[in-house]
């Protein structure tokens, strides 16, 4: 056991935990409103797959925008290099959900972690699979090395029938011709691959993957190339959080994703991936505790990708 990392764990959860936590949960999906905002939860998986959890990193939540990494994982896997002709590479620095940009850039996202770059992925993932709700689900099962990881049909339909910017985003898109699909079809599977639940040990382990090289831990199995998943750390690194990706950079120094579950994920190429959850967020949609914790995580271990 290493308890080098346990012991730093412990530390920074108790000492964030003191903090106060200023955040908001995310209101404008109703399923997700009403979560306990006290929840807080952190795992480390290390690439020898060492396992060390604290507090509430065993209960599933919502993974929501952190799915996104996974749908690029996919559509990246089958369609290779030609991904970038529908969705580009460039950090937006603006908010997850932005219009104005999409609509000046002719309906080209600037990458595939803000709404509407997840969305063209998952009418690229309609395209190439007869059924891509239950091949999308098989993927991430297979990669999290845990057949029991579901959709919550619940949060994807009370998303559904709010979701007006993300049918606006979609609209302007297939305006624009980077829309092949039907869009309630697409939208559909977007909402899915939103609401996948899983817990802080689960994500961990699912993005031990992008810490390893492409390969899965238990088996070896490469299933992405190393530079595919070099690529989706770079992508990471530079989008992962819309417009706070600079801050989470220059204070975490670690690719991650976060969603507004209150999810963080972050990897540390070749060494391990952690996961934290707290509902609270701040103005940008970025879980507060979570990010607190994960800039005293890589100070206290000295250790960032830089
Ligand atoms: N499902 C959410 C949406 O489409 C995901 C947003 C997020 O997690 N940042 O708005």
């Amino acid at each position: 056991m290493n308890s080098y990392y346990e012991q730093i764990l412990k530390e920074i959860y108790h000492d964030v935990q003191r903090l106060k936590d200023n955040g908001i949960v995310a209101q404008y999906i109703p399923e997700l409103a009403s979560i306990d905002p006290s929840k807080f939860g952190v795992h480390l998986c290390t690439s020898e797959n060492e396992n060390y959890g604290v507090g509430d990193h065993e209960e599933k939540f919502s993974i929501q925008s952190i799915g996104k990494v996974l749908s690029l994982a996919l559509a990246f896997q089958q369609k290779g290099e030609d991904l970038w002709d529908r969705v580009g590479v460039e950090p937006s620095g603006n908010p997850f959900n932005s219009l104005w940009q999409l609509e000046y850039e002719h309906g080209k996202p600037r990458n595939p972690l803000i709404n509407s770059g997840a969305i063209v992925i998952c009418d690229i993932l309609c395209s190439l699979h007869k059924h891509p709700h239950s091949e999308f689900l098989d993927f991430v099962r297979k990669v999290a090395g845990n057949h029991s990881i579901e959709y919550n049909q619940t949060v994807a339909n009370s998303e559904k029938k709010l979701g007006f910017r993300n049918a606006a985003l979609i609209n302007m898109m297939k305006a624009s011709g980077n829309i092949h699909n039907e869009i309630d079809e697409v939208l559909n599977l977007y909402y899915q691959m939103c609401s996948i639940e899983m817990s802080c040990k689960e994500l961990a382990s699912t993005f031990l993957l992008f810490a390893n090289h492409g390969k899965l831990i238990s088996s070896g199995e490469q299933i992405i190339t190393s530079s595919m998943a070099k690529r989706i750390n770079a992508i990471m690194q530079t989008c992962g959080f819309y417009d706070e990706a600079g801050d989470f950079s220059f204070k975490v120094g670690l690719p991650g994703k976060s969603g507004i579950g209150g999810g963080i994920v972050a990897v540390h190429p070749g060494k391990y991936a952690v996961a934290v959850w707290s509902p609270r967020l701040n103005k940008k949609g970025n879980s507060v505790r979570g990010m607190e914790l994960l800039e005293r995580l890589t100070t206290k271990t000295g250790l960032s990708i830089f």
